[in-house]
């Protein structure tokens, strides 16, 4: 059976697809150094497939410490997870953002080609599509302006993965650009666990609902939309974890690169996602309106036909589901991992 390393597989996204990824009958290796994760949710997806995971701990842009965890393993291809996530942060930090999404980066491209591996999927995100496309995105629609560092560093990316499959006829690459990945593998044992305040909508209402904050503000009702709240597309984590399944599958069977949306093609306000996290949940989220938060879209929602089409892959989870798997987490686990 084929192996699959996941760089910065302990994360959110990394270890639900960790557990997709064994119970379809692959072998598994994370790297990982725990910069925004603990090596406990890799212990839990073990817990929860009955599988191992050989896990190192090891920061991906050291190039020689990667090394040792491609001599010692087969891998067959790698997913590409590993990098610093909060935008507000990118913008006050850009150098730590460029150094160390583009390294890791750069350091999994030259392992791969040391140790003759052709297989790579990126974590890449709708954000890619910039100010000047137009919603529902399509994947043919060119990159465009970003309005943070986070952001062209996934543009970056892309590109840099792009030319390298350009140079190399017998690489495979796909780039993934996640739509907004919420909820919790069902079981409740794994889920996303944010250092400090979180920064994402999901989170911050499952901490309000579990005591930890006293209300959430909704950062502007003034946007041209139906309620006039922001609209995204959120994807429930697992639905979003069997894509890369998929991935996995079309890589060993194709070569060069294919971009796909993993989103449900459906966008909701904020207002809207509140209102369904009460009502799954039966709990009352104290909210207020507050001012526009800089840099955000008024919508971002994706045409999800290619990934049908090519992939054969389609969300399968309500907004329901995601609501209530989040709430399921968060009431196991108030304080996340512990870490
Ligand atoms: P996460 O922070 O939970 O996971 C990223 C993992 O990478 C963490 O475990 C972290 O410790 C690890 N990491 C970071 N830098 C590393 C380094 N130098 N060496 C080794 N490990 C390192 O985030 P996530 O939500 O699971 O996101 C995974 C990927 O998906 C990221 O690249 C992110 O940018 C991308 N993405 C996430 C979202 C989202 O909303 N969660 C949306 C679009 C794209
Ligand atoms: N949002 C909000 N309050 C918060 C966090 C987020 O109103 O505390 C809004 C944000 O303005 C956006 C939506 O929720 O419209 C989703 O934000 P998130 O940061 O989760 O994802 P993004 O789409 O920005 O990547």
């Amino acid at each position: 059976m084929s192996t699959v390393l996941l760089a910065g597989g302990a994360g959110y996204i990394g270890s639900h697809t960790a557990v997709e990824l064994l119970e379809s009958g692959y072998d598994v290796v994370v790297a990982d150094n725990y910069s925004n994760s603990c090596p406990e949710s890799v212990r839990r997806v073990e817990k929860i497939t009955g599988k191992s995971v050989k896990l190192y701990e090891v920061d991906i842009k050291d190039a020689e410490a990667l090394e040792k965890v491609f001599s010692e393993n087969n891998i067959d291809a790698v997913i590409h997870f590993a990098g610093l996530k909060a935008v507000g942060e990118s913008v006050e930090k850009p150098v730590l953002y460029y150094r160390n999404n583009i390294d890791t980066t750069l350091s999994l491209l030259d392992c791969m080609k040391k140790f003759n591996v052709k297989n790579i999927i990126f974590s890449s995100s709708a954000t890619v599509y910039g100010e000047e496309n137009q919603v529902p995105y399509t994947e043919e629609m060119k990159r465009g302006t970003c309005t943070n560092p986070y952001g062209w560093t996934k543009v970056m990316m892309e590109q840099i993965l792009e030319d390298t499959a350009k140079a190399d006829a017998d690489m495979s690459v796909v780039l993934l650009r996640y739509f907004n990945p919420i909820g919790a593998h069902e079981s409740g044992m794994i889920g996303e666990d944010p250092q400090g305040i979180p920064n994402n909508l999901m989170p911050y209402v499952a901490q309000v609902a579990v005591g930890r904050r006293d209300h959430l503000t909704i950062f502007g009702d003034d946007y041209p939309t139906p309620d006039g709240t922001c609209r995204r597309d959120y994807i429930h984590v697992v639905d979003l974890a069997k894509g890369h399944v998929k991935a996995i599958d079309y890589v060993f069977k194709n070569k060069g690169v294919e971009v796909f949306n993993l989103g449900t093609g459906t966008p909701y306000s904020v207002t809207e996602i509140v209102t369904a996290f009460e009502n799954a949940n039966g709990i009352k989220i104290k909210y207020e309106y507050g001012q526009r938060r800089a840099g955000d879209l008024p919508e971002s929602y994706a045409n999800a036909d290619k990934a049908l089409k090519i992939l054969g892959w389609k969300t399968e989870k309500t907004l329901e589901d995601m609501c209530r798997d989040l709430w399921n987490w968060q009431k196991n686990n108030p304080n996340g991992y512990n870490r």
